[in-house]
C-alpha cells in the first residue's frame, strides 16, 4: 500500500480512469474509494476569519487549538452550536481551567431530543460551571483593544479568548459531483448496498455518502465513525472481490456529558410521524439500578413504537450510568424488527448490580402495552 501524507486530490476523471493531483500529476486506478469525509459548516458573519476562531474536525484542529491555549493562555471560550461535539468541548475546556461559554440558537441543546432531555443537558452544564446561553444568534466578531475576541449576538456581546464554532458539517462531494458521480437527496454521494456508485468502479464511503435507515426505509447522511468504518470494509471487500452488502443503519448514537450518558437510536416521535409512521411515545423515569441498591441512578428514557403493530421505531436515554447499554438493546429490536410485546418480556441479564429485575426497557414497553 503507497500512502501519500499531504497530497490533495483535485480532479477525478472516470473516463481515463485517473486522479490528479495538485501539480498535474495523475494518478490512473482500476477501482477508486471517494472517502472525502465532511466539512465544518461554516459561520458566515463579519469576522469569521479573525484569528481565534477554530472549527473541531481532525486532530491538527485539536494540536491548533491545544498550540493557541498555550501560547494565549486562554481561560475563557466560546462555544458556537451545542450540538454533540461542543458539548464534549465544554468538558474537555472545562478540565483544563477554561471556562466555556455556549451559545446555541435554540432553546435548548439536543432539540431532537425533546424537552425534558434538553433540560437535562442544560443542568448538567450549569452544575460545570458552563454558561449556556439559548436564543442565542452570533451576528459578528471583532477584537477588544486588548486583542480578545468580541462574540456579538443579538442578546449582546461577549468577550473571550477562543472561539469554537460546531454548527454542523456537509458531507465533502464536490470532487465526486464534479465527476459526475450521484450526488442524493441529502447532499451526499448516492450508493447502493455495495457502497458503489453510479459510476461502476467507483465507490464511496464515510462521512460523504448516505447510507440506508433500516427504520425510515429512507437514505440519510448521519456522519458517524462507527458507520464510516464498515461502509469502508464494505467497499474494499466488494472491490476485493467479495460480494457482501452493508445492511444500513438504526441510527444509534452517543455521547458523553460530564457525569451523563446521552444516547439515542431509531427515529424521535416527530421524525418517526414525518416519515408516515401512526406512530406514539412513552417517557418513564426508571433507575439503572434496584431502587436502594447503592450506587442506582435515575435514567429517563423515551420510547416511540407504532400504535397499531407496536414496531418499535426509536429510543433515547439519559442518565449518570446504563444509557448507552440500552440504546444498544433497542438497536437490536429495531434491527430485528421487534415489537413493544416482545421487549415488554424480554429475557434480559439481571442481577442487582447491573440493573432491576424490571429494567426500564421493560417498564417504557409494559407503559405502552397499557
Ligand atoms: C470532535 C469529534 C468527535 C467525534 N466523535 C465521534 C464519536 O464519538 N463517535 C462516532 O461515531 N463519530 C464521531 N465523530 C465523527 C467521526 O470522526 C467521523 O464520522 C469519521 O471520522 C468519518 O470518517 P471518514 O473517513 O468518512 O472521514 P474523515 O475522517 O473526515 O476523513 C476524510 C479524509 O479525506 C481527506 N480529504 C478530503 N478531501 C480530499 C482531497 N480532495 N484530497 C485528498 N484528501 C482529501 C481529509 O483530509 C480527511 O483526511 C466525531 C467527529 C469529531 C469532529
Amino acid at each position: 500500500v503507497s500512502v501519500r501524507l499531504h497530497t490533495r486530490v483535485t480532479r477525478i476523471q472516470p473516463d481515463k480512469k485517473t486522479v490528479e493531483i495538485e501539480g498535474d500529476e495523475q494518478l490512473p486506478y482500476d477501482y477508486l474509494v471517494v472517502a472525502t469525509g465532511a466539512t465544518p459548516r461554516s459561520l458566515e458573519v463579519p469576522g469569521k476569519d479573525r484569528p481565534g476562531l477554530f472549527y473541531m474536525r481532525n486532530l491538527s484542529d485539536a494540536i491548533r487549538i491545544k498550540k493557541f491555549i498555550a501560547t494565549r493562555k486562554c481561560r475563557s471560550a466560546a462555544l458556537i452550536g451545542a450540538g454533540f461535539v461542543s458539548l464534549e468541548m465544554c468538558e474537555a475546556f472545562n478540565k483544563i481551567g477554561i471556562s466555556p461559554r455556549l451559545f446555541d440558537r435554540k432553546n435548548l441543546p439536543m432539540t431532537r431530543l425533546g424537552g425534558r432531555f434538553g433540560k437535562q443537558i442544560v443542568e448538567e452544564l450549569t452544575q460545570h460551571d458552563v454558561l449556556y446561553l439559548p436564543d442565542s444568534m452570533v451576528e459578528r466578531f471583532s477584537s477588544s483593544s486588548n486583542d480578545e475576541i468580541i462574540v456579538h449576538t443579538n442578546h449582546g456581546a461577549y468577550e473571550t479568548d477562543l472561539v469554537l464554532i460546531g454548527i454542523g458539517v456537509v458531507p465533502e462531494v464536490s470532487l465526486a459531483a464534479a465527476a459526475g458521480i450521484k450526488i442524493g437527496p441529502t447532499g451526499a454521494i448516492a450508493v447502493n448496498e455495495h457502497m458503489q456508485t453510479n459510476i461502476p468502479n467507483i465507490y464511496a464511503a464515510g462521512d460523504c455518502c448516505e447510507s440506508f435507515h433500516r427504520v425510515s426505509g429512507k437514505s440519510v447522511h448521519l456522519p458517524l465513525g462507527d458507520i464510516a468504518n464498515k461502509q469502508g470494509r464494505v467497499a474494499g471487500a466488494n472491490i476485493g472481490g467479495q460480494k457482501i452488502a452493508f445492511p444500513g443503519i438504526v441510527g444509534s448514537n452517543c455521547f458523553k456529558l460530564f457525569n451523563l450518558e446521552i444516547a439515542s437510536t431509531g427515529l424521535t416521535l416527530r421524525e418517526a410521524n414525518e416519515t408516515g409512521f401512526k406512530a406514539d411515545a412513552v417517557t418513564i423515569e426508571g433507575r439503572s439500578k434496584p431502587h436502594g441498591y447503592p450506587g442506582a441512578e435515575k435514567i429517563w428514557l423515551q420510547m416511540v413504537a407504532e400504535k397499531e403493530s407496536g414496531r418499535i421505531l426509536g429510543a433515547h436515554v439519559i442518565g449518570k450510568e446504563g444509557a448507552v447499554n440500552r440504546i444498544n438493546i433497542v438497536a437490536s429490536a429495531l434491527t430485528a424488527g421487534l415489537r413493544v410485546a416482545d421487549l415488554a418480556y424480554l429475557d434480559l441479564a439481571y442481577a442487582p448490580p447491573f440493573s432491576g429485575a424490571w429494567d426500564p426497557l421493560h417498564i417504557a414497553a409494559q407503559r405502552f402495552l397499557k
